[in-house]
């Protein structure tokens, strides 16, 4: 075999290898692939193949152009194709893991070919070793083949051991002995100990650094049991296919690693979207229980939210996993009156963490009263949300020290994002809700009134049903205003507001603020005779009612009086009905208030 045909065979073995990895069914394989192909083909076209590529990438030929443009947009569309069925378990652990030791397995397959290719080419040789760095700048075993059967799988090459130890020390570099022999010195890919016969004893070795970037990330070793059994062309071979082995087996890991992160942003962005055009809470909630059991492996999920009246409590509202039942809408104390439960202590501090339970400390999760649960090894608690929605995702394993800062940095993540979409949507309410209703009583506003009425009256005229408006006012409000402060008419107004709602039909009758003290309500399908029962009733209630005011001192009775119209029999549309509603109010006044009148 001359010079040229031994330059040859690399690039066949290469485009060989190309096209076998092309029908591997992963991208890492796929890019791997063409890099063969491209090199392998580059260096059959006699140019030399880094100089081929060095060429395509500077100053692109039709032929190159092609590689460029195809290679980069087949990957890319694989990526994203393979992403789009990225689901929430992407975020997780096992996808990771799982990810990783597929990657582990396809660079195992491609290490197998480059000693099929180097095996190739040395037909004299006893064993080729591939070693991958490990723990303390030692290397272990990676690959191999051998015509020895004493080859230690375990092989550490630990720095200054042997001979190989001493180049690792010294720093990896090109190495050839050709005149050697393991009789005294020990070669620690072989079973320590081992006795070799004469003709098993190694005479010749050679290595090469696995380098990219000037980092070295593995040797490639092959040695002999004849001396002087390697050219210097042998060398620069086992050089090159070193060189091919670290972009390779390098590109294959920092490609998974890409693929992970893109998947990892792929899910995150899908749950936000999910999130965010959700304007439920309960949906966002729900999202919430089913996406974190799957980012975070835990056997137990409970999610609380603080109670929006009462900022001192909060309630279990999602729960997932072991004994969760038991938890769900647990109301518990919240601040400096609370037991030291974890929860509380996450709430209070707005803090993250993770422990293991242990007996004395962490047993209380929510409060005393919750139920017992001795199963459970460690938490993580983490709170969410801004402001209005405060609340807090608390996971349990089974098992103790599972949980670590990524699982704070994603749990926090889906946090706010989540938060951010109820902040949102109790913002939203509490928008639609200023709209339609009065700030100061929670009745109805006066616009929204006008359109109740609206829709009320035509559904009574197409029916031909009834309905009855009332409008009241409170008497002599001024003086109370005078004789007791401002402040204290609020709370007069709000009670009687309060009064009013509570005397009428949930969901058939409405009360509205129609201004100041003046309020108004609509009897649906309520002719004037039962109007005036219902109505006189209110009005005794009110007139019961007893206010106290702030010191406790005095008790402040107030009275109401009320005007009545009813449709279709005092008007049809709704400003005659409200005029001759209020023209009976205004008589009622002039008889001497506290009483009911019917138009
Ligand atoms: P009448 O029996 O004739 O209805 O006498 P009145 O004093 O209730 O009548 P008037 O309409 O003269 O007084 C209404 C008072 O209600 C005047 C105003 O200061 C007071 N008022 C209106 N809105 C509010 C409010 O939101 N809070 C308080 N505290 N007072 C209010
Ligand atoms: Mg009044
Ligand atoms: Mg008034």
């Amino acid at each position: 075999m001359n010079r040229f045909h031994r330059k040859l065979i690399t690039p066949i073995v290469l485009i060989v290898l190309g096209v076998f990895i092309l029908f591997i069914d992963s991208i890492a394989a796929k890019i791997l692939s063409g890099l063969f192909l491209g090199v392998g083909l580059g260096g059959f076209l006699g140019m030399g193949a880094f100089k081929k590529i060095k060429r395509n990438f500077t100053a692109p030929s039709s032929g190159a152009k092609k590689y460029e443009n195809l290679l980069p947009q087949n990957a890319e569309a694989d990526v994203v194709q393979e992403a789009s069925a990225v689901q929430a378990e992407a975020l997780g652990a096992a996808h990771r893991k799982k990810q990783w030791r597929k990657t582990e397995d396809g660079v195992d397959k491609i290490l197998d070919m480059f000693i099929t290719s180097v095996e190739s080419r040395f037909s004299n040789f006893n064993t080729i070793a591939i070693f991958f760095p490990a723990k303390d700048e030692s290397y272990m075993l990676r690959k191999f083949r051998s015509k020895s059967e004493f080859v230690n799988k375990n092989a550490l090459l630990k720095p200054r051991h042997g001979i190989l130890g001493s180049l690792i020390t010294e720093g990896l570099r090109p190495f050839y002995e050709p005149n050697f022999t393991n009789q005294n010195a020990t070669l620690y890919y072989y079973d320590d100990g081992r006795r070799f016969k004469p003709e098993e004893l190694i005479h010749s070795i050679m290595l090469s650094p696995v380098k990219t970037d000037n980092v070295t990330r593995g040797i490639l070793l092959v040695d002999s049991t004849q001396a002087n059994a390697f050219s210097a062309e042998d060398q620069e071979f086992l050089t090159n296919a070193a060189n091919l082995i670290g972009i390779t087996v390098y590109e294959t890991y920092l490609n998974t690693g890409r693929s992970l992160d893109y998947h990892r942003l792929v899910a995150m962005n899908n749950i936000e979207k999910e999130f965010w055009t959700n304007l439920e809470f309960d949906a966002v909630m729900d999202k919430m229980r089913d996406i974190i059991p799957y980012a975070i492996p835990c056997d137990r999920l409970t999610i609380s939210l603080k109670n929006e009246n009462e900022k001192n409590s909060a309630a279990v509202v999602r729960a997932y996993g072991q004994n969760s039942e038991e938890l769900l809408n647990l109301n518990f104390p919240l601040g400096e009156n609370a037991e030291k439960s974890i929860v509380n202590m996450a709430y209070s501090k707005n803090l993250s963490f993770y422990r293991n339970f242990s007996a004395d400390q962490y047993e209380i999760r929510y409060c005393e009263e919750e139920p017992r649960c001795n199963e459970f090894a460690s938490f993580l608690a983490v709170p969410f949300g801004v402001d209005m929605c405060k609340g807090m995702m608390f996971i349990e394993s089974a098992k103790s020290d599972v949980f670590t800062d990524s699982n704070i940095d994603l749990l926090s993540h889906i946090g706010t994002s989540a938060g951010l979409a109820l902040e949102k949507i109790f913002i939203l309410h509490q928008a639609n809700a200023l709209a339609t209703h009065d700030g100061l009583t929670g009745l109805f506003n006066h616009r929204h009134f006008q359109i109740i009425l609206e829709k009320k009256l035509s559904a009574c005229t197409r029916y031909n049903d009834p309905l009855s408006l009332v409008l009241c006012d409170i008497d002599f409000f001024k003086k109370l205003n005078d004789t007791y402060g401002h402040p204290f008419g609020d709370v007069v107004l709000k009670g009687v507001a309060a009064k009013l709602e509570s005397s009428i039909r949930m969901d058939i009758d409405a009360a509205a603020r129609y201004g100041g003290e003046e309020f108004v309500l609509i009897l649906d399908k309520m002719n004037a005779e039962t109007a005036h029962d219902t109505v006189d009733r209110i009005r005794e209630a009110i007139e019961a009612m007893v206010f106290k005011t702030a010191d406790g001192r005095t008790e402040v009775n107030v009275t109401m009086s009320f005007g009545i119209a009813t449709f279709p029999k005092h008007g049809k549309k709704p400003p005659e009905l409200i005029n001759n509603a209020d023209k009976a109010l205004y008589d009622a006044k002039k008889a001497g208030r506290n009483r009911v009148v019917v138009y």
